[in-house]
């Protein structure tokens, strides 16, 4: 068995447990494969393996990969992870099925108005920095709900939850705080009679799934367990736009 497909295995597995431990049903967690850095080579192997759903980081690595799959494009579902300058967010808005970063309204607002009429909607999550760190980025959790109002407003956007990347480390308790965070504002959005889903919670990678699991995540962003260590070194970006 190669090594993509037994980690597969190995990562599900560890879901299972979590979930099991947890008192929840798997079927309420997704494992996302995130791909950045590593060949389309790998890509088509974990497809192969059954894998469905994979993310990227880097605006033309990924368009790249989704291109060179072609042949595979519709059956696998794309998310977009990394950072988003505005001069990106064409390509972002013609080749993903979900945008996980968005972490100002601005690009919520260009995602919506470059996405194309004839694909559907764009899934959003609004990325929230949990861990209150200068560097990271993300919206504060005092400012979630004010722009999830706003985003659920645009057209050819659905606004499907929230996501974090916890510095390593981060204590459970600022898990179950996110967890609470991300309920409130479903409540809150629920009375308004807003008529998308707003299900996801995405949170979690390889080295802290279980504790994500715990605290409520719906969706695990998995890649150095699924596809091994990665090259330190960025891709370079070469797309310009405006
Ligand atoms: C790279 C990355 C991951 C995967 O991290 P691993 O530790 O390799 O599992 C998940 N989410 C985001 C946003 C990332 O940038």
């Amino acid at each position: 068995m190669s090594d993509i497909k037994n980690n597969l295995l190995e990562v599900k597995n560890r879901i299972q447990l979590a979930c099991e431990g947890a008192n929840r049903d798997k079927k309420n967690v997704s494992l996302i494969a995130v791909s950045k850095t590593h060949p389309k080579e790998l890509v088509r192997e974990a497809f192969v393996a059954g894998q469905l759903q994979f993310a990227e980081n880097y605006v033309q690595e990924g368009v790249d990969k989704i291109e060179a799959l072609d042949d595979i494009r519709k059956n696998i579902i794309w998310h977009f992870i990394g950072p988003i300058q505005s001069n990106k967010t064409r390509f972002i808005a013609e080749s993903f099925d979900w945008v996980q970063s968005v972490d100002r309204l601005k690009i919520a607002q260009r995602l919506s108005e470059q996405r194309p009429r004839d694909l559907p909607d764009l899934n959003i999550c609004l990325q929230v920095n949990i861990s209150g760190e200068s560097t990271k980025s993300g919206v504060s959790p005092t400012e979630a709900l004010l722009i999830c109002l706003d985003i659920v407003e645009l057209p050819n956007l659905s606004l499907r939850g929230l996501m974090a990347i916890p510095e390593p480390g981060a204590s459970l308790q600022s898990m179950k705080d996110f967890h609470h965070l991300f309920l409130e504002i479903q409540k809150h959005l629920k009375r308004h009679q807003f008529k998308n889903k707003f299900d996801t919670l995405s949170l979690g990678m390889s080295d802290d799934l279980e504790p994500a699991i715990r605290s409520g995540s719906t969706m695990v962003r998995i890649g150095t367990a699924i596809f091994g260590a990665r090259n330190a070194e960025e891709p370079p970006e070469t797309l310009e736009e405006e």
